[in-house]
């Protein structure tokens, strides 16, 4: 299957469906990311946080393909965000990937409470000028994060990876990153076990199209526009996962998952989180 790719605001390609790693094991990072390589994934996104970058390296480094099909994504946690710390931790997370560059670095979340992040984003600047990420991008911004970024800073966030589900659908904040030109990034895109993938209106649209639940949620993603990084430790997940290219939802689907909006987050809100 051929993965369709986003043009970022830069310029940059990337495919608009990944891998996710978060909660995959150092031990089996290795072994997972190797089986998503090898059904075909190509963008991985991992972060400092996930402490898996040095497994999902070497999966990278022993798969064979060449380092200018893959797209790495990787993230800066909220402990190194500052100017000089967020330096050294990009430093730290390129070597334990094992790469002299990484397709996108995030900042992970905003955290107001400090106002850290104006400076850490100069830090990030840097690293995109030097071209050791060819993106950078923030993760869990909301508006306000985004206008004061681009009020007090040089370079627009190619993307923003928050979390986004039929349960909290994002529509605000998809404009909001749209009239930026910031790609909109859809983390726990299957909802993380909150229920979506047994919902009734959400199984009745699988029926149909004789597809998994899971593949229905993810064409309504690919089908907004959103880019999307769905997780599984399970061989036959993930590719699962990845087979979403043979079927669409029509408009009468697409209109049966927006009433699925309940505003319920499986994740802190960037606002108060700290
Ligand atoms: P997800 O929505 O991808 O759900 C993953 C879970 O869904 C799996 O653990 C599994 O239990 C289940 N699942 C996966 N495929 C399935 C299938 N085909 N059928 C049935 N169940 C299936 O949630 P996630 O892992 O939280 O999010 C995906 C990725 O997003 C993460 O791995 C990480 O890379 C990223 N993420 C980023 C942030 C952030 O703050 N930026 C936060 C959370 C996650």
């Amino acid at each position: 299957s051929t993965v369709p790719e986003v043009t970022l605001n830069n310029g940059i390609r990337m495919p608009q469906l990944g891998f996710g790693v978060y909660q995959v094991p150092e031990d089996e990072t290795q072994r997972v990311v190797a089986s998503a390589l090898e059904a075909g994934y190509r963008s991985i996104d991992t972060a400092a946080l996930y402490r898996n970058e040095a497994g999902t390296g070497r999966a990278l480094a022993e798969s064979g393909i060449p380092r200018d099909e893959l797209f790495v994504t990787t993230k800066l946690w909220n402990t190194d965000q500052g100017h000089d710390a967020a330096l050294r931790a990009f430093e730290e997370s390129l070597a334990k990937l094992g790469l002299d560059h990484v397709d996108l670095y995030l900042v992970h979340w905003p955290l107001p409470a400090r106002d850290l992040y104006v400076e850490t984003w100069r830090a990030l600047e840097k690293v995109y000028a030097e071209g050791r990420a060819r993106a950078i991008g923030v993760s869990n911004f909301h508006p306000a994060h985004l206008r004061r970024l681009t009020e007090e800073t040089d370079v627009v966030p190619a993307v923003n990876q928050i979390e986004l589900h039929p349960r909290l659908q994002q529509q605000e904040l998809r404009a909001f990153d749209a009239g930026l030109g910031i790609a909109t990034e859809a983390w726990s895109p299957l909802g993380r076990g909150n229920g979506v993938l047994e919902d009734p209106a959400v199984t009745a649209i699988a029926e149909k199209h004789g597809r998994t639940p899971a593949q229905v949620v993810l064409r309504w993603h690919l089908q907004l526009g959103n880019i999307v990084i769905p997780k599984s430790a399970t061989e036959s997940r993930i590719r699962e996962n990845l087979d979403v290219f043979g079927f669409e939802l029509d408009e009468e689907d697409m209109a049966a998952v927006e009433p699925l909006e309940t505003g319920a987050r499986v994740g802190p809100d960037p606002d108060t989180f700290n």
